[in-house]
């Protein structure tokens, strides 16, 4: 496979483009080769500017749950366009598409769009903290929720990739709020709210996937929701990742446990740059302009990534049987991953929730960060090369989730399969 085109891109975009990339995970450092640049993608498949062909497991970290260029999400898109791209004043498709998610989501009574999950994040917090009176937030080791200054702190995937677990220009006075527990471990969540008595809310993503992929236990999630309550700590399910992947109520619709705030992103813009941040009402209502928390936005809600929005769960709910068959499909890739891993005595954790997937190149099951990091990323590396040279795109990384879409056929699963046998048998 040729990649002289996209080097010499990736050299160009070097001189005027921080490491060449908008987003340092794209970089591909941590499995040592440069990143393909992509010219397009149809169905399942991306494809880059030298003519190669792969099958995406990536799906712009999320949002394709379609595909690419899916039909519907395109003609609602090719719609609103045409009647003006952004108007900073409200328009109906912003409550229709509100009406839509609280209808879904028992925790959400009311909604607020903004243009990417780090905003969502960001704003959720505060209006915690607004709403509790109180700084101090929880946050788990592996956990990530955007790369706002007080989040990022252990923050998973690209801050472990690139081993800077926290970054410079982040006040110590700003993180010192941000206390760190283990996931799925209560009694390190039991140990912050003893030396803090001024926790404002718990943060979590409820199927991790910014470690790899770690669903939380059930019982683990249950205690949190109590501890919150008990300490009238607000708790936020972060689901920018899990929301309508994981299943089509996200986590929430998988484990029995209701938060008091949401936060969304990626497959609610169908592709199209949105979030949001949704809670009880109580909490909502504190915010600018019906009370006094702050938080705006220029684009936020822009009908265009509205429309693709809403075209894109519109789908879904029409098409929920679908879930079945991406876990479906989830299953049969990772089961053929470890059963051919196992062939040449290279052990593979793996797991499956909804359209997600994940596996660890560890002997031993992982259940949080700490787990997550003794895999061996070498070999996660190498196994990435490989695949990639054979057609199929995984995210760049040990420590992500990969995701079906409603374009991978079985057939291509098998494929898939086909290539790592043969990459396993290389690397072994
Ligand atoms: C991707 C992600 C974010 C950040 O969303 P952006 O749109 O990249 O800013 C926040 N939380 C979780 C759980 C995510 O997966």
């Amino acid at each position: 496979m040729k990649h002289t085109k996209s080097q010499k891109a990736f050299q160009e975009a070097q001189k005027v483009i921080p490491g060449g990339v908008d987003s340092p995970v794209r970089a591909f450092k941590s499995v040592g080769s440069d990143p393909i640049f992509i010219k397009g993608g149809k169905g399942a498949y991306l494809m880059d500017v030298d003519g190669n062909r792969y099958v995406d497991f990536v799906q712009s970290w999320g949002p394709l749950i379609f595909g690419h260029c899916d039909k519907t999400i395109e003609k609602a898109v090719i719609k609103a366009v045409k009647d003006g791209l952004s108007f900073g004043a409200p328009t109906k498709i912003e409550t229709k598409l509100a009406e839509k998610i609280c209808a879904m989501f028992e925790a959400v009574e009311k909604i607020r769009f903004v243009s990417s999950g780090t905003e969502a994040v960001m704003s959720a917090i505060r209006l915690a903290r607004g709403y509790a009176g109180k700084n101090d937030i929880v946050k788990f080791k592996g956990c990530y929720h955007g790369h706002s200054d007080s989040l990022l702190v252990q923050a998973g995937s690209g801050a472990v990739t690139f081993g800077t677990p926290s970054s410079p220009g982040v006040p110590a006075d700003l993180t010192k709020h941000t206390l760190l527990a283990t996931y799925n471990d209560i009694k390190s969540v039991k140990a912050c709210f003893e030396n803090s008595k001024d926790i404002a809310c718990i943060i979590i993503e409820p199927i991790a996937g910014n470690m790899g992929f770690v669903p939380a236990d059930e019982k683990f999630l249950k205690e949190l929701r109590a501890l919150c309550t008990k300490h009238k700590a607000v708790l936020i399910f972060d689901e920018v990742m899990s929301g309508f992947r994981a299943s089509l109520k996200g986590a929430q619709g998988v484990y029995d446990v209701v938060p008091d705030m949401v936060t969304f992103g990626k497959v609610i813009g169908g592709g199209m740059p949105v979030g949001a941040f949704g809670g009880k009402k109580e909490i909502m209502n504190m915010l600018s302009p019906e009370g006094p928390v702050y938080q705006a936005g220029t684009l936020s809600g822009n009908p265009v990534a509205m429309y693709a929005g809403m075209a894109s769960l519109e789908k879904l709910i029409k098409h929920s049987f679908l879930y079945e068959e991406f876990e479906e499909k989830a299953k049969r890739l990772t089961q053929g991953l470890k059963d051919a891993a196992q062939e040449h005595g290279i052990p593979l954790q793996i797991g499956a929730i909804g359209s997600m997937f994940g596996f660890f190149f560890n002997a031993n099951p992982v259940k949080n960060f700490d787990d997550a990091l003794t895999s061996d990323t070498n070999m996660f590396a190498k196994f990435h090369q490989g695949m990639l040279e054979r057609g199929f795109y995984f995210a760049c990384s040990q420590f992500e989730t990969g995701f079906i879409c409603s374009e991978i056929s079985d057939d291509i699963i098998d494929e898939t399969i086909e290539a790592a046998r043969k990459v396993f048998k290389e690397i072994k």
